[in-house]
């Protein structure tokens, strides 16, 4: 009896682990279709100068109008593409889209830097740097300068070597580099001492906990001198209050991105809340 019980829960972890691969296989093909069919889009959020609420750019956020649930943010369908084949697809989709809409507002006298979010599979292939090259001469208009790569800092990255060099490659190109979310991640002092990297970006982590957590606020001072010392760029993610703003402010950190200054907007929204909401801000 207990043999054959036994033998059940075998066929039902089978089953189990065979409807969970076919459903994380239906979800890739999902998501391959919707990109096919035009359903994914980027949404800008921007970054700002705290201290003089000057317009430093924004970053590009991946959304996905799914015909049925609506719209999908990225939690819900880029984790199960790690690693895959769509998520090179997506990855060079944005590349695309973000140089494509840096060159349509240019057209029309909006000059705004923008920020792409790559995963760290696109930047373990050394063909990475060849295809940032093919698409910044498919777009030249587009300054380089004015275009930055965030790389997450938390993502393992396996062949540093290949990473390095691959990473040196687009900076030639004249992109600028970022880490994002630093200070989540278990090897940020290795990172920031091999890597090519010109920006920080502080987790929003220790920007949400900052002022109720002492710890926090001394992680945030200890990554402004990291900063300084390494002659970096800081930017903080996750402002979402005044008292964030005048906080940062008081640490010496001018460079900002949050709820607090402006939610991510579609493309169509961004020039109008520069030159009309921004102007109007106080913290
Ligand atoms: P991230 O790059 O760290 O982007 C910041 C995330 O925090 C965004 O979430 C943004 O909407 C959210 N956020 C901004 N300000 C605040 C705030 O004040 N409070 C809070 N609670 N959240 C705030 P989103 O758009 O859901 O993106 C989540 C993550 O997905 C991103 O984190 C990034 O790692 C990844 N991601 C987004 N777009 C892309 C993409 O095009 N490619 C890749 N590979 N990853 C992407
Ligand atoms: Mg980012
Ligand atoms: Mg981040
Ligand atoms: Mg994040």
């Amino acid at each position: 009896l207990a043999k054959q019980a036994g033998k059940d829960r075998y066929q039902l972890f089978d089953i189990q682990l065979e409807t969970e691969i076919r459903r994380k296989q239906q979800a890739l093909k999902a998501i391959s279709t919707g990109l096919q069919q035009g359903e994914f889009e980027l949404h800008y959020q921007p970054k700002i100068n705290m201290q003089t609420l000057a317009f430093e750019g924004a970053e590009a956020l991946i959304r996905w109008q799914h015909p049925q649930s609506g719209l999908l943010y990225p939690g819900a369908f880029l984790p199960v593409t790690e690693g895959h084949q769509v998520e090179l697809e997506l990855g060079e989709w944005v590349l695309h889209s973000a140089l494509a809409q840096m060159q349509q507002w240019r057209l029309q006298g909006f000059y705004c830097p923008l920020s792409i979010n790559i995963a760290a599979q696109q930047i373990q292939r050394s063909e990475f740097a060849d295809q940032l090259a093919a698409a910044l001469q498919a777009y030249p208009q587009v300054n380089p300068q004015q275009l930055q790569l965030e790389i997450l800092e938390t993502s393992a990255l396996e062949d540093m070597e290949l990473v390095t060099d691959t990473l040196l490659r687009c900076r030639a190109l004249g992109v600028s580099l970022a880490l994002d979310d630093f200070g989540t991640g278990y090897s940020s002092l290795a990172y920031l001492k091999r890597l090519p990297i010109d920006c920080l970006k502080i987790d929003q982590g220790f920007v949400r906990e900052m002022l109720a957590d002492a710890d926090d606020l001394s992680i945030i001072q200890g990554v402004l001198g990291l900063a300084h010392a390494f002659d970096l760029h800081v930017i903080a993610e996750g402002v979402e209050t005044p008292a964030h703003c005048r906080q940062l402010l008081t640490l010496g950190c001018r460079y900002g991105q949050g709820y607090g200054i402006a939610r991510p907007m579609p493309a169509s929204a961004l020039p109008d809340w520069v030159s009309k909401t921004l102007p109007g801000l106080h913290f």
